[in-house]
């Protein structure tokens, strides 16, 4: 008999009652250090009271009136992204893979309005995710996303990560973006190198094309800087953002430049929940923090000390990691073990990470994880790899 819930998850048989910071308890008591926080939407832990705050005070005042009307909260979201980054305008959606589906949308209809209707294709990287949409799973391309499910959409190729030369050949006039992520998520948290993200920005440049950054993942503060893509130097024309916007309440945004998202006139698109009064307060009282110069500071100086740590706990365990890689504190323990066997020996040890392809196990800590709480984590780490050490 099918269980009342769709089984579609592998969950883990933990449910936690309550949170605060880095920490999640369990109905029966017990404390877990969470260092997935919920798939990095957590960006300021549990209970951050300046997002209880922002919340509470929307909610006995206001929850929903939809699009139909103005949104104060959700101009001035807007417009403080705007401001922040690269953007010109701001469409909110309810998730990741909604904007994948914003993204798709806007690019096709930038080409189509300039005379351009051949060009529809977006290529992607192997080994990418983008969401679960026909969308999302079409432009990801792998059969374990798209098995079952055809027909896909038509219009997404992928190419070998890394690989510019397959990339560049792979442009062909019928091209109308490129779509990545510049740091890898659930494809085992790989950064793109700088000058990668900085030749794409060049070969859709020479070739008219747009670049289409996923950041739903890496965005928000978690590689140190804003957004990923900082780093680089460079910027896209059009960017998915979601998971820690909202901080975990529902959220997510498409940026774009003027000249990316000037086919997206009235009524080409829109959502019902997008950009919500209780969505946007909880998002304008994430953006204030964790756009603050000091608060990044404090990510990258943390982010050094994690990493440094976290080499330590792989030297000394060199039967179940291979290594450390990531960037700020978007982590991935490449794993000589099986990764399961990692997170779930990790749920021993009270430790919450989160499997991601090539065997690696995610460590996505809240950004306001502190010094002490990061030693704790690795020593749990620590104590987890040594329960499989003594297995193996
Ligand atoms: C999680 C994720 C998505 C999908 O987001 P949902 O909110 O689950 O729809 C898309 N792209 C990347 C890079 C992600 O990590």
């Amino acid at each position: 008999m099918i269980p009342s819930l769709l089984p579609t998850y592998a969950r883990a048989p933990l449910a936690f009652e309550s949170g605060e910071g880095s920490w999640l308890t369990t109905v029966d008591g017990r404390r877990y250090l969470d260092v997935g926080a919920g798939i990095a939407v957590n960006a300021l832990g549990h209970a951050h009271p300046a997002l209880v705050e922002a919340l509470t005070a929307q909610a006995g005042k206001l929850w929903h009136t939809s699009n139909l009307y103005e949104v104060p909260n959700q101009q001035a979201l807007a417009d403080k992204l705007v401001d922040l980054t690269f953007a010109d305008t701001a469409f909110f959606t309810n998730s990741g893979t909604e904007c994948c589906e914003l993204a798709v949308k806007m690019a096709r209809k930038y080409f189509h309005d300039r005379g351009h209707p051949e060009k529809v294709e977006i290529i992607a990287v192997e080994g990418s995710f983008h969401g679960r949409s026909s969308a999302g799973i079409a432009a990801a391309g792998s059969e374990k996303l798209t098995g079952g499910f055809g027909p896909l959409l038509p219009g997404f190729t992928q190419v070998p990560l890394g690989d510019l030369d397959a990339m560049a050949a792979a442009v062909t006039e019928n091209t109308a973006a490129i779509i990545i992520e510049p740091v890898i998520g659930e494809g085992g948290i790989i950064p793109l190198p700088e000058i990668h993200i900085r030749a794409l920005r060049e070969l859709c440049d020479a070739q008219g094309i747009l670049l289409i950054l996923d950041e739903v993942q890496c965005g928000v503060g978690r590689t140190g800087r804003l957004f990923a893509h900082e780093w680089a130097g460079v910027t896209p024309d059009i960017m998915m953002v979601a998971k820690g916007i909202g901080g975990g309440f529902p959220l997510g945004c498409v940026l774009a430049t003027e000249e990316a998202a000037s086919g997206m006139t009235g009524g080409t698109h829109g959502s019902t929940y997008g950009g919500n009064p209780l969505a946007c307060a909880v998002g304008l009282a994430v953006l204030n923090i964790v756009s603050d110069p000091g608060f990044l500071a404090e990510v990258n100086r943390k982010a050094g000390l994690m990493r440094q740590r976290l080499e330590g706990l792989v030297a000394s365990h060199p039967e179940v990691f291979a290594s450390v890689r990531g960037s700020g504190l978007m982590l991935g323990l490449v794993c000589k073990a099986t990764n399961l066997e990692v997170v779930k020996a990790g749920y021993e040890a009270e430790i919450l990470t989160v499997p991601a392809a090539e065997n690696t196990v995610r460590l996505l800590p809240p950004l306001t994880i502190s010094d002490a709480e990061i030693a704790e984590a690795v020593e749990r780490l620590d104590r987890a790899a040594a329960s499989l050490g003594a297995n193996a």
